[in-house]
């Protein structure tokens, strides 16, 4: 029988040692996961990393090989053993192409899952959701009337009318394109946290993760490499893959000499490494702030500009670095609003340090 699990505080979902194959494919490799009452917590990684098959067995759609999935206090599956279905959990689902029932009005597809209900309350609480949706207007329509956007909301309805105790959405917003993506995950975000629902969110997008998450798991090769606050994860990753999932980089290398790394774009502090030890030092475009140098010095060794692009808001700069010892890199810059300096141009760099990470290199981390 499933049991009743008491915890230290009720969590919306709780999952722990889970492990999952297909076939002789390993595709989940040990993940503990909690969402608390209220939390929108976001599975973030690249494609194949094993987002959706969690997902599905947090809902009940893969069966549990092994693990614990506990959802609002309750466990719901046992390896090899009782499953609570899909229908019997209290989760609402919502998928990148999440159908409406093309027959019933978008009224009749929000109201779908509240057969329980009496019918005032049911349509009450109906358009009370396609009102802070934004659909209100679109009650009476059909599936088929509605733009991409459109129904996308109308199924995130669906999914919160029973009120669930969780929500498990994956990929919501991937079907649309980025302008009605920014308003819509906006309305969403803004409607979860309204209600209180509890949500693990599927994305492959580090924008969307952290517009929406209070906290990322960030995932690779099915296992969670770092789970935190959007801040945490993109001020202070715990390993070099968080560094590149999170944008270009440009990666130098260096080895440490009291404490710090010379490199061609800087100095950089490494004080925590051995001296002598080999790193590898991560340096995001926007760390590399760059300055016109009008009357160079020594002519023959500065950084100068190759290339210059207004990207919009920012823009980039290819820009090769010669360091105080004569040691050159090739790094991309990023600079805010219009900033082009001719190519040749000569420039000096400074860097954030808030935007550069070090990590012992994979040789030196290793034994001997
Ligand atoms: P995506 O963003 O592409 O959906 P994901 O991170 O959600 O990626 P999953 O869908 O969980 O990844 O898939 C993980 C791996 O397991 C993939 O390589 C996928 O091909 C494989 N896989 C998923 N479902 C099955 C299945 N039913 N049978 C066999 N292999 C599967």
């Amino acid at each position: 029988n499933l049991m009743q699990a008491s915890g230290p505080r009720e969590l919306a979902l709780s999952m722990a040692g889970i492990h999952h194959a297909f076939g002789k494919r390993d595709v989940v490799k040990g993940v503990d996961l909690e969402v608390a009452p209220g939390e929108v917590v976001c599975l973030l990684g690249p494609s194949g990393c094993g987002k959706t098959t969690l997902l599905r067995i947090a809902a009940g759609l893969e069966s549990l090989q092994q693990g614990r999935v506990v959802l609002d206090g309750q466990e719901v599956a046992r390896p090899g053993g009782n499953t609570l279905p899909p229908e019997k959990r209290s989760v609402g689902l919502a998928f990148q192409d999440s159908a409406l029932f093309p027959h019933l009005s978008v009224l009749e597809n929000v109201t779908f899952g509240l057969k329980r209900l009496p019918g005032r309350e049911r349509r009450r609480r109906a358009l009370a959701l396609l009102e802070q949706l934004g659909m209100a207007a679109h009650a009476d329509s059909y599936p088929h009337m509605l733009s991409g956007g459109q129904q996308q909301r109308v199924a995130l309805a669906r999914a919160l009318a029973p009120e669930p105790q969780l929500m498990l959405l994956d990929e919501p917003f991937s079907s649309l394109d980025a302008r009605l993506r920014d308003q819509i995950r906006d309305d969403t975000l803004h409607v979860l946290k309204k209600v209180g629902a509890a949500t693990l969110l599927v994305t492959h997008d580090p924008e969307e993760a952290m517009f929406m998450a209070d906290r990322i798991a960030l995932m690779c090769d099915g296992r969670i490499i770092q789970m935190g606050t959007p801040r945490e994860l993109y001020c202070t990753p715990n390993d070099p893959f968080v560094v590149s999932f999170f944008g270009e980089v440009n990666e130098l290398s260096g080895v440490v000499r009291d404490g710090v790394i010379s490199t061609p774009v800087g100095n950089v502090e490494a004080g925590w490494l051995a001296d002598g030890c080999e790193a590898r030092v991560m340096v995001r475009p926007e760390a590399l702030q760059v300055a016109v140098l009008d009357a160079p010095r020594e002519s023959h060794r500065y950084s100068h500009v190759v290339m210059a692009k207004l990207l919009g808001r920012t823009s980039l700069l290819h820009i090769c670095a010669h360091g105080p010892d004569g040691e050159e890199a090739h790094v991309h810059a990023r600079m805010p609003g219009v900033f082009l300096p001719a190519e040749g141009q000569p420039v000096t760099l400074r860097l954030d340090p808030s935007q550069v990470f070090v990590f012992p290199s994979l040789a030196a981390a290793g034994p001997g």
